[in-house]
């Protein structure tokens, strides 16, 4: 019994220590380090956390935090989407009646983006969305510190066409089709003619 009682306060008396050397410890700033340093993982004394969001550790460049998309290259195939294992990303595709520009890398462009919403709130950080895209244009920021109150504000938009331009190309999208279809049904009636 007074064995247990010493062993008790042996283990009682080693955890007070650690807990004293933490807290006199804890006055040292810690120092903020690239990713790249040997010493980033092995900076155990000082604070546990920094002064955030004043002081911010450095993330690497490639991480897996808040998507961006360069909509300028966006070619709108719609494969992020499909890919998306949370069906996250959300996108309302227009074809333009004809070829709308290329790509930074030459690709040319002939669907708008009337919608491109990414819904972070329930992304998973997988990065498959980065990996199938033609074009490399949604992309992976180092940003993670977007906290925000309202869990909508976590969708984020970026299609830049407004409701009244996504309206106009859908309505010169129809008149296309529309001239096209009466151009086949013209020439099949001619064809019909021709065989009377
Ligand atoms: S990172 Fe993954 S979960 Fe998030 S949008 Fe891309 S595919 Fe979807
Ligand atoms: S995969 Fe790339 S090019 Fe295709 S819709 Fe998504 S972001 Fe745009």
């Amino acid at each position: 019994m007074i064995k247990n009682a010493l062993s008790g306060f042996v283990t009682a008396w080693q955890g007070l220590m650690l807990t004293i050397r933490h807290f006199f410890s804890s006055k040292k700033k810690r120092n903020v380090v690239p990713v790249s340093s040997d010493n980033y993982f092995k900076k155990l004394e000082g604070t546990n956390t920094i002064q955030y969001p004043k002081q911010q550790l450095p993330v690497p460049e490639v991480g897996r935090y808040q998507l961006d998309v360069e909509i300028d290259d966006c070619i709108v195939c719609d494969l992020c989407a499909k890919v998306c294992p949370v069906d996250c990303i959300d996108i309302d595709a227009i074809k333009a009646t004809e070829a709308i520009g290329q790509t930074s890398d030459g690709t040319t462009k002939r669907l708008y983006a009337a919608k491109f919403d990414i819904d972070m709130a329930k992304c998973m950080y997988c990065g498959l969305c980065t990996v199938v895209c033609p074009t490399e244009c949604i992309t992976m920021t180092n940003q993670y510190d977007r906290s925000v109150a309202d869990l909508g504000a976590l969708t984020y938009a970026f299609s830049e066409m407004t409701a009244g331009e996504a309206a106009e190309k859908r309505a010169l999208l129809d008149k296309q089709l529309a001239e096209k279809q009466a151009a086949k049904l013209a020439a099949m009636q001619k064809k019909e003619e021709g065989k009377a």
